[in-house]
């Protein structure tokens, strides 16, 4: 319920949803992604769902299937659009849209907002329903990754269908792409209220501490990320080896499997192989949903580091914040938009630059209560779900409203 987060949430972001669910009552509005569990995405559409619906949303959430030689597919399709070199052939193109169009079978397309997230589903838009003017759809093409420096042919066929939308909607200014439709950014959010952030209690946290065997007696450094190149686990515990010679300190690694990502597992290996038998470094796989897990030992670190080298936006920095830790983050995607450098954490560029600062935030346990503080502000201020509520309606009913008594900007 939305009044659950008045005194938690910025006034002028409930206000705002309130008025803007007064002319969207009762309409429908479809998200539909590629996963129900791991990963950024899905972390928002299962709080955001069950809120629209109690604000009078007709909110649904549908997920398209796929098998084994799709996710291959897309995965490969993430990892080009964030600008690695893939091969392609016309038939994988083709298998792409055949399972779109497979999928589309099972799904109810007709809402009045669909809001389609990442290039997976991307091709439904061919499904668009047609409505009469005054009935008029919206439909919104969502992008998550970071798209500014994309193998280019791969961005040209996702492109043929981006264009169809009404919208198109990134995380990060930079990510947008010159197209002949609107596009709006709105970054990512997270729940204050969810087990993943909600407040813990003391014992809470020990007994999760005590069940995954992490210890207490030395500083400790985290990294919660799916286990996916992107991410530098590596560089991670590069730095960690770098700092370790000065202070004795240990490093988390955990990740969980995501149903649309097939690297994990093989990432996860080669990550276990380069910690080597360093009893200091535990690396734990653990089931996607568990959420309070990784609240607590977001709030056991002392540390916490997101050293990716590409990144859509990065949830698990705003989660840390808002657990007032510093984070040490890559300058890259939307971690700078979250990280306000030597205030609420360090942005950093190499394993050196990150081992750097990870001593420093040891060194000065005021500084980083200080930095976690702010954080925590920053995080309210900005990169709660109810913002980001305010702005997926905000552009539906902009949409909706299109051409009527406007300047043509
Ligand atoms: N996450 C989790 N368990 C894990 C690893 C990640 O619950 O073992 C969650 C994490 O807390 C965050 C989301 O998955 O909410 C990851 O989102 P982010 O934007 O950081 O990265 P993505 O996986 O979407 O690239």
């Amino acid at each position: 319920m939305i009044k659950q987060y008045s005194g938690i949430a910025p006034k002028g972001d409930l206000l705002l949803i309130q008025q803007l669910c007064k002319k969207l009552k009762g309409k429908s509005f479809l998200h539909i992604n590629s996963t129900r569990e791991g990963g950024g995405v899905a972390e928002i559409l299962n709080r955001m769902i069950p809120l629209l619906q109690g604000l009078g949303i007709d909110a649904r959430w549908d997920v398209i299937e796929g098998d084994a030689e799709f996710f291959d597919f897309t995965k490969k399709t993430h990892n080009a659009l964030q600008g690695n070199s893939e091969k392609y052939t016309k038939k994988m193109w083709d298998y792409y849209y055949e399972v779109n169009r497979r999928n589309r079978k099972n799904l109810n397309l007709d809402a009045d907002a669909v809001l389609i997230h990442d290039p997976q589903p991307a091709p439904l838009i061919e499904y668009r329903h047609r409505r009469p003017k005054s009935r008029k759809n919206v439909w919104m093409w969502r992008c998550h990754i970071d798209i500014s420096n994309p193998m280019a042919s791969v961005w040209s066929n996702l492109k043929k269908y981006v264009v169809k939308y009404d919208t198109a909607i990134f995380s990060v200014s930079k990510f947008a792409k010159s197209l002949p439709i609107d596009e709006f950014i709105v970054t990512p959010s997270i729940d204050p209220l969810s087990d993943k952030n909600r407040d813990l209690t003391e014992s809470e946290i020990n007994e999760v501490g005590d069940r995954l065997n992490i210890p207490r007696d030395k500083p400790l450094i985290l990294q919660v990320s799916r286990f996916d190149r992107f991410k530098d686990p590596i560089g991670v515990i590069n730095a960690y080896k770098i700092v370790k010679k000065y202070n004795d300190c240990c490093l988390v690694l955990v990740g969980s499997p995501a149903s649309d990502d097939p690297e994990g597992e093989a990432i996860l290996n080669e990550v276990k192989e380069f910690a080597g038998n360093d009893p200091d470094i535990h690396i734990l796989m653990l089931p996607p949903d568990n959420h309070m897990e990784i609240n607590a030992l977001q709030r056991m670190a002392d540390v916490i580091l997101q050293k990716s080298i590409k990144e859509g936006f990065g949830l698990t920095v705003s989660e840390a914040m808002w657990k007032e830790k510093p984070v040490i983050g890559g300058a890259v995607g939307g971690i700078p938009l979250q990280i306000v450098h030597g205030v609420t954490g360090f942005v950093v560029h190499s394993v050196e630059g990150a081992a750097f600062r990870i001593r420093q935030i040891l060194a000065n346990p005021e500084m980083a209560s200080r930095m976690g503080q702010r954080g925590k502000e920053y995080v309210r201020n900005n990169f709660l779900l109810t913002r980001q509520i305010r702005d997926y309606l905000s552009v539906w009913y902009c949409n909706m409203n299109k051409g009527k008594n406007v300047i043509e900007l």
